[in-house]
């Protein structure tokens, strides 16, 4: 039986010496089609829902498509998102925070756009590099083929061959995106940008060809569209929505079911002109307005029974593990539930960054604040300070006016504002205000220790001062033989030794090893340790063979949390599972707000005892 709804072959498969023919089709002189269909594919067995975009791009189709897939999940089906990027860029790794948002990065190494990590949130299950693809991926995959013959003299062409690629790629992860490396039940697939866009159209044509050789019950499409409130008007107008929703028709897909972006909840009126025009019954036009948190968004869509419309489109229903699906959703509306309460505790948070204007460039801190703020029950008062607007000379009283209860320094790239970050360090530390330094954080805090209390006065970084006479930060060996921009950092999950007994080790629950992770191109240089350390700075986690200094702090009986991490923990934080080095930090802030307050009354199990703390410290 031949695998699609297409022709059955009229010519039997040329054989190829290397096998590529046998995976990559029949010969393009033979037939039009070219559907690479990885071995032992078997249609039906994985469902594929695409979300797309209409009207203008930012309004959230990530978290549409995590919701989603957050709310399979939890029903005990297996997921894999893809994000489907338009960038000619092979990966995120050279976009500017400022323009992209943020670069996260995946425990394989990859450096993708921050819907990834909204995707690892929600779904709490960490993604590799078949989960993001850009167009820059799949055209130097298919000129590379061709270089190689791999094409037999065809013409390489944007269809068959391009969007053929689109579709290899998406069966691939079907076959192989679920948890123990095996198939998966479903594909969520989100195409970047907007529909009518020229990057991402062999998307979604790519798509229109993987709806129709998929066949129902197989594929489900979903538009995420905007309704507009024009405040001249009073009400709410869905005429681009219509329109963009027409776009999408006109590329020959079918909306199954739209979210309506809004800022405040869409009205019947609107949904319905919506559904008229779009072929899409009421009761799929869902408002996804404006909402306190994006994780009220799974349950919302749950109330308005999307989750089953989508079992019924797929025909799926018979796949529910109604228990799986009860534990799951009592542990996330407990989630819910604090998220929405009043908070007791308030706290200001000052995160001291360079991007500061544009909250995407930290978004993956933003919300580990927020995963730990609500374990916590605090209300975080986040403060961006622009790093370049402070120094040395100005520091104490820029931020005593702040009253900040803790401080953040986060990682970055370049020289500027590094002297403003240097500066605070030195306040927070000479305060005794709790500290967390991250990545170039963690660098500026041994900077800042090696100047101020190591006495190496002129110590830096080679990054910002290439032959500085005290450089106690230099570039890591193995990436000074791979010079020049890209591809040249240390990326993704390593392990981190804890030293046992210091506060990191107990933050993680005694454990010996974690894993972070990582993305830097300068460390610690080794021959400065020792010296640092008998300064009194502790290099309480390390490389577990190499001379690699991972994570750092002052022990409690100097100051009562002043840690960082050479890694990124922000990366790795979860809203039912937030990370340690974030709730100790927030912990200690309350603390510092309210010294009177009981222990028990914040967690004990994030702060360190009463007995190790300063009690200046504690009191200032
Ligand atoms: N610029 C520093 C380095 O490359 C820190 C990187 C970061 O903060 N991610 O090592």
């Amino acid at each position: 039986m031949p695998p699609f709804d297409q022709p059955a072959a009229s010519s039997p498969e040329i054989p190829h010496k290397n096998g590529f023919l046998s995976q990559f089709g029949r010969s393009s002189e033979t037939t039009e089609f070219f559907s690479p269909i990885p071995e032992g594919y078997q249609r039906g067995q994985t469902a594929y829902i695409a979300v797309m975009g209409t009207v203008m791009s930012g309004l959230g189709k990530g978290i549409l498509s995590a919701s989603l897939a957050k709310l399979m999940k939890d029903k005990g089906l297996t997921v894999a998102p893809i994000k489907l990027e338009g960038y000619l860029n092979v990966d995120s790794g050279t976009l500017n925070p400022y323009r992209h948002g943020e670069v996260f990065v995946l425990d394989d190494g990859t450096e993708c756009d921050m819907d990834l990590g909204t995707y690892e949130r929600l779904l709490d299950q960490n993604l590799t590099v078949r989960n993001f693809t850009t167009a820059g991926q799949i055209y130097s995959e298919i000129l590379e083929r061709e270089r190689r013959g791999g094409y037999l003299g065809r013409d390489v062409q944007m269809i068959p061959h391009v969007t053929g690629e689109v579709k290899r790629r998406l069966r691939e992860l079907a076959m192989s995106g679920g948890p123990d490396g095996g198939p998966v039940d479903l594909v969520f697939i989100e195409v970047g940008g907007t529909i009518g866009d020229y990057e991402n159209g062999f998307y979604v044509e790519a798509l229109r060809e993987l709806a129709f050789e998929e066949g129902a019950p197989n594929f489900c499409s979903v538009a995420l569209t905007y309704i507009l409130e024009p405040p001249t008007l009073g009400e709410q107008k869905s005429k681009a929505a219509q329109l963009g929703i027409k776009r999408l028709m006109e590329t020959g897909i079918q909306p199954d079911l739209i979210a309506c972006r809004a800022e405040s909840p869409v009205t019947e009126m609107a949904r319905q002109k919506v559904s008229m025009f779009s072929n899409v019954p009421l009761h799929r036009v869902f408002s996804m307005h404006d909402r306190k948190s994006i994780y009220t968004i799974p349950e919302a869509m749950r109330a308005q029974r999307l989750d089953r419309e989508v079992l019924t489109i797929l025909d799926r229903h018979q796949k529910v593990d109604p228990v799986h699906e009860d534990s799951s959703r009592a542990q996330w509306s407990a989630y819910g539930k604090s998220i929405m309460a009043t908070r007791k505790h308030a706290v200001n948070i000052g995160i001291l960054g360079k991007y500061t204007a544009l909250r995407d460039a930290y978004a993956s801190i933003d919300k580990a604040i927020e995963h730990a703020a609500t374990h916590l029950n605090a209300a975080p008062n986040v403060q961006w300070i622009e790093a370049s607007e402070i120094s040395d000379a100005t520091v104490d009283e820029q931020l005593d006016a702040l009253d900040l209860d803790a401080v953040i320094v986060p990682g970055g790239f370049g020289e500027r504002g590094v002297e403003g970050k240097i500066a605070a360090v030195r306040h927070v530390r000479e305060r005794g205000i709790p500290f967390l330094g991250i990545c170039l954080g963690f660098q500026v805090a041994v900077i800042e220790y090696a100047r101020n209390v190591a006495g190496i006065a002129n110590a830096h970084s080679t990054e910002f001062d290439p032959e500085p006479n005290g450089g106690v930060i230099a570039e890591l060996p193995e990436q000074k033989a791979i010079e020049g921009l890209g591809g040249t950092m240390r990326l993704g999950g390593q392990d981190v030794a804890l030293q046992s007994g210091s506060l990191l080790c107990a933050l993680f629950g005694d454990a010996a090893i974690v894993r972070e992770r990582f993305r830097h191109r300068y460390e610690v240089d080794p021959d400065i340790v020792d010296q640092l350390q008998e300064a009194g700075l502790v290099f309480s986690g390390r490389h577990p063979e190499q001379p690699i200094m991972q994570g750092l702090e002052l022990p409690r009986c100097v100051h009562p949390y002043f840690i960082g991490g050479q890694f990124h923990p922000e990366l790795t934080s979860r809203p039912l599972h937030p990370q340690p080095m974030f709730m100790g930090l927030l912990a200690a802030a309350i603390r510092r707000r309210n010294p009177e307050l009981a222990r028990a009354e914040i967690s004990t199990r994030w702060l360190p005892k009463d007995s190790d703390v300063p009690q200046a410290a504690a009191e200032s």
